[in-house]
């Protein structure tokens, strides 16, 4: 899944997520090895984090929440209506 929905973008959800974990791109393998085995949080400020809902996506009605403030892959409390760039719509 890319994440051009949310943000216009065209990126993908994983290279976001392992850019953000990985120190350079000589890492990158490695910790994407290590993502993928175990689960990592990644930073507010990676995810481009912001209080307000983005492209009308919020943290609310994102697959990734749980109330009543936390994200399964964002460190920190997340607001319900807040959004950032990796926002997965929930299963129907
Ligand atoms: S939009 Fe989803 S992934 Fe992003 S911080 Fe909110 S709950 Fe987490």
């Amino acid at each position: 899944m890319t994440i051009s929905s949310a943000s216009g973008g065209g990126v993908s959800r994983r290279t976001l997520l392992l850019g953000c974990v990985a120190g350079g791109a000589g890492a990158l393998a490695t910790r994407a090895s290590a993502l993928e085995m175990s689960h990592v949080k990644v930073s507010k400020d990676c995810v481009h984090y912001t209080t307000a809902a983005v492209n009308g996506h919020r943290c609310g009605a994102c697959k990734l929440y749980v109330a009543p403030s936390s994200c399964i892959d964002v460190s920190g409390d997340v607001g319900p209506d807040c959004g950032c760039r990796i926002w997965l719509p929930k299963a129907a």
